[in-house]
């Protein structure tokens, strides 16, 4: 299978938020993202969201889990403070389509820009 980068970055002020890491975000269906608008089930959804893997999580989210001691709370952007998206280790939350539990770290596409890039 061909992998492609991707750089996440901050709509706001344009921080890469993952430090050019080989950052892999999901769909609500456990699938990797393979442009942005891939988005599992949650086409219907007004607030699309990404999923961020639990394997490497960069120092700013972990610090941000810590914080609110693993249940949950909402994740900002390690430099402008904007909102970009919510954890939750508390509750399953089901993708629309019921069939899957959803990532507990989440990214609401609408605050970030995704972009890939071929190795
Ligand atoms: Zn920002
Ligand atoms: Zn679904």
């Amino acid at each position: 299978m061909l992998l492609k980068m991707m750089e996440v970055k901050c709509k706001h002020c344009r921080k890469d938020l993952f430090d050019n890491e080989c950052i892999l975000l999901f769909t609500s269906h456990h699938e990797v993202k393979k442009n942005p608008m891939d988005v599992g089930c949650g086409a219907s959804d007004s607030e699309f969201c990404s999923y961020v893997s639990m394997d490497k999580l960069p120092k700013w989210i972990e610090h941000a889990i810590n914080q609110e001691s693993w249940t949950k709370g909402r994740l900002h952007c390690p430099n402008c403070n904007n909102r970009i998206g919510t954890f939750n280790f508390i509750n399953e939350l089901k993708c629309n389509c019921n069939k899957f539990i959803t990532l507990p770290i989440k990214i609401t596409n609408s605050k970030v820009d995704i972009l890939f890039h071929s190795k």
